[in-house]
C-alpha cells in the first residue's frame, strides 16, 4: 500500500552545511531530500521545514511546537520522520513520547554525525532508513532510528559523540535493526485501538542537580525557592552525601512534597538507582516523599516530569501514580 510521510526538519548537522564559523544548519528540507535515491512509488514524501536549529538551542517550547505540528497533520499522514540535531535528539524524542501518547502511527527521528552534503556521510543512510522504518506497517510510536537501530524514545541516549553509532538504547532492548534496506524486528509492539492523546502544556520548572565528591549545598536554598522540581542525580543506586544532608533536609522541610518534588536518579548509565540499598540512600526515602527515577532515563525522567507537572491540581498520590506509570516503555517496573 502507498505511504505518505511527512518529513519535518528542525535543523542539526544532517541539514548543515560548512562556512566559516562551522557548521550552520542551513539546507532546508526539499534540498535534504534531494540527496536520497530513488525510494519507489510506494513512499510519497510530504517535507516541512519547522525549524533551522543546531539542537543545543531546541527548547521545551520546540517541543511543544512540534508535537502540535505532528497533531495537525496526524489525519493526513501515514507516518512522520523528524530530522534532528543528534546532540538533544534523545530529550527531544522523550518530550514527544509524553506529548503524543499511544500513537498507532510512527513518529521516527533521525540525524547525522556528518553533514548530508559530505562525501563520506552516514545522513544519507539513516535518512533512508528512517523513511523505511516509518512507511512500514508495522511501525508506530516514536522511536530514533540511527546506524541500522531501532531505538525506543524514551530509552535513547547520546553515548557517543564522534562515531556513527552514536545512540545507546538504555536499559530496554533495541526494537529492530535495519540492514541494506530490511527491517529486522526483535520485539513486537501491539498497535493501539484508540485515538492517540495529544497533550500541549509542560512545567519547565525542573532542575537537574549533579553531585560530584565533596558538593556544597550553597545553591540549594535558590534552586528550592525556583524550581518545581529538584533531580538530583546521586552515584551509584543513589544516596545524599553528608555535606549536603543538613541543608537538603531543612529545604525538603519547608514544603509539601507536591510543591517541590524531588528526584532521585544515578550518573551510572545502566541498571538504575536503587535507593533502598544503603544508609546514605534509605534515610532520604524513609523520611520524606521522594521519586525514585529507576530504570528510566535521565532524559525521560526531565521530560516525564515537564509533562507530570504540567497538571496543577495534582496531589502527592497523583504525582506518583503519574510518574511511576509506564509511557511509552519508559520504566519496566
Ligand atoms: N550540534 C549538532 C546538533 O545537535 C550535532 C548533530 O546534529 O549531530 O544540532
Amino acid at each position: 500500500m502507498k505511504k505518505h510521510l511527512l518529513v519535518i526538519t528542525t535543523g542539526g548537522t544532517i541539514a548543515s552545511v560548512k562556512d566559516e564559523a562551522g557548521l550552520v544548519p542551513s539546507l532546508t528540507s526539499e534540498e535534504l531530500i534531494s540527496y536520497l535515491p530513488e525510494l519507489g512509488e510506494d513512499i510519497m514524501l510530504t517535507t516541512k521545514a519547522l525549524y533551522s536549529l543546531d539542537s543545543t538551542d531546541i527548547t521545551p517550547d520546540h517541543w511543544l511546537g512540534l508535537a502540535k505540528t505532528i497533531k495537525d497533520n496526524y489525519y493526513k499522514y501515514d507516518g512522520f520522520v523528524v530530522c534532528h540535531g543528534t546532540d538533544t535528539m534523545a530529550y527531544t524524542a522523550a518530550a514527544l513520547s509524553y506529548l503524543i501518547q499511544g500513537s498507532s502511527k510512527p513518529i521516527v527521528f533521525t540525524g547525522a554525525q556528518k553533514p548530508i552534503g559530505f562525501e563520506i556521510t552516514d545522513a544519507k543512510a539513516n535518512l533512508r532508513d528512517s523513511i523505511l522504518y516509518a512507511a512500514d506497517d508495522e511501525s508506530m510510536g516514536v522511536q530514533i532510528v540511527f546506524d541500522g537501530e531501532v531505538i525506543t524514545g524514551t530509552r535513547a541516549k547520546k553515548t557517543k559523540s564522534l562515531s556513527y553509532a552514536a545512540f545507546s538504547s538504555i536499559n530496554y532492548p533495541l526494537l529492530a535493526s535495519i540492514h541494506e534496506g530490511r527491517i529486522i524486528r526483535y520485539m513486537k509492539q501491539k498497535k493501539p485501538e484508540t485515538a492517540p492523546v495529544f497533550y500541549d502544556k509542560l512545567n519547565k520548572k525542573v532542575f537537574l542537580l549533579k553531585l560530584t565528591p565533596g558538593i556544597t549545598p550553597v545553591l540549594l536554598p535558590e534552586i528550592f525557592k525556583n524550581y518545581d522540581a529538584i533531580i538530583i542525580e546521586s552515584f551509584g543506586v543513589g544516596g545524599i552525601p553528608e555535606s549536603l544532608e543538613e541543608v537538603l533536609f531543612v529545604e525538603l522541610k519547608k514544603y509539601r512534597p507536591e510543591e517541590k518534588v524531588l528526584v532521585m536518579t544515578t550518573q551510572v548509565t545502566y541498571e538504575g538507582s536503587h535507593m533502598e540499598t544503603y544508609e546514605v540512600g534509605k534515610t532520604l526515602s524513609d523520611n520524606f516523599s521522594i521519586l525514585e527515577a529507576r530504570d528510566m532515563t535521565l532524559e525521560a525522567v526531565v521530560t516525564k516530569l515537564m509533562w507530570v507537572l504540567a497538571d496543577e491540581g495534582l496531589d502527592w498520590a497523583g504525582i506518583c501514580g503519574k510518574f511511576y506509570r509506564p509511557v511509552a516503555a519508559d520504566t519496566l517496573y
